[in-house]
């Protein structure tokens, strides 16, 4: 199969590898769509440990299952060849008193696709059955490649527990943070504030209805202070993860509120810590998604509540390169790329 290959820091070629054969409990999948997610474009510079070259990156991916392991069926009824599916690419034990506890993205075992095992930039990539979730009829490919992104936003936007009237704010902009927007306005969250300092960014949050703020020009704090009588939001969600956001969070939150932090930027950050303690805060981190974010994110498609259609920009997997060096160069211009090998 032609798989696309990262081979050192900004090195990515097409190379030819043998087809994957499924072990018992696995299921092969040709490959339809692959999106790029922040943490490959990291990968591809180099400055992510767990991505070590030569590796077939790829983790949001869709297609439709080409072959089955003697046992697959038995973990997953009803998997069948010709099926279209996505995966949950975050593989976990099972056992361990997180997984059993519901946490399985703290499992301790957890594996990630397109990093400790090959991913889905190929014709073909391998699941464990159990991962694998058939995609309702009614529901592209396309869509369904956003199924693991929209997972990290729903648990997200879960852990800032927005109810129906509440206002909130995000930082950040990426595809995450705007995949969050679109799940607190599905749960009815009245008044979405979104900073971000890339002006396409900001177009894009602001046509899906957030009320953009631009943190070059105005002082986000103050701004979102003004329209909430002086209060502050209920939520806000940092989607980067720099000390001045993680500060803003604290700053623009209204006492009893909720912080979430999702981005991972700077490795410490010094926060206002008498503030935190004086407004009550509560104070979140998340990380990935649990098997039941992920099927909550596959059911909001389905639904056709996530609607992402005019920042989805399809290119063919041999101009991979190509895609992570404007992901790099333009991070604005399109919300989410999404690699197809060619038949
Ligand atoms: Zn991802
Ligand atoms: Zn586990």
């Amino acid at each position: 199969m032609k798989a696309l290959v990262y081979e050192g820091p900004r090195q990515m070629a097409m190379r030819d590898l043998p087809d994957p054969q499924p072990g018992p409990e696995e299921v092969v999948i040709q490959v339809a769509y692959s999106g790029i997610c922040g943490s490959e474009l990291e990968g591809y510079l180099g400055h992510n440990a767990l991505r070590k070259p030569p590796l077939v990156m790829g983790h949001e991916f869709s297609g439709q299952i080409v072959a089955l392991g003697a046992e697959a069926t038995r973990h997953n009824p009803g998997l069948a060849p010709g099926q279209r599916v996505t995966a949950n690419p975050l593989w976990y034990c099972g056992r361990c008193r997180a997984c059993l506890s519901g946490l399985q993205n703290l499992c301790r075992q957890r594996r990630l696709l397109g990093a400790h095992f090959p991913g889905s930039y190929a014709e073909f990539t391998m699941a464990h059955a159990r991962m694998v979730y058939p995609v309702p009829d009614h529901l592209s490919l396309e869509h369904a490649a956003l199924a693991e992104p929209l997972a990290c936003a729903v648990r997200a936007a879960g852990l800032a527990a927005c109810k129906s009237l509440d206002k909130a704010l995000i930082i950040g902009l990426g595809p995450i943070g705007l995949l969050i927007l679109k799940v607190l306005q599905a749960s009815g969250v009245a008044e979405v504030f979104a900073s971000d300092t890339e002006p396409e960014r900001r177009a894009m949050g602001q046509h899906f209805g957030a009320q953009v703020l631009d943190p070059r020009s105005e002082d986000v704090v103050n701004h979102v202070r003004a329209r909430t009588s002086g209060i502050g939001v209920d939520a806000v969600v940092d989607a980067v993860g720099i000390t001045l956001t993680r500060k803003q969070c604290i700053e623009a939150v209204a006492p009893g509120g909720r912080v979430v932090f999702l981005g991972l930027h700077d490795e410490e950050s010094a926060l206002p810590a008498n503030l935190f303690v004086r407004k009550e805060i509560s104070l979140h981190g998340t990380y990935a998604y649990t098997p039941s974010d992920f099927e909550d994110a596959l059911r909001w498609l389905a639904a056709g509540r996530i609607e992402m259609d005019p920042w989805l920009l399809k290119i063919p997997l041999s101009s991979g390169r190509d895609a992570f060096e404007r992901l790099l160069d333009k991070p604005g211009s399109v919300a989410k790329i999404l690699l197809s090998p060619e038949r």
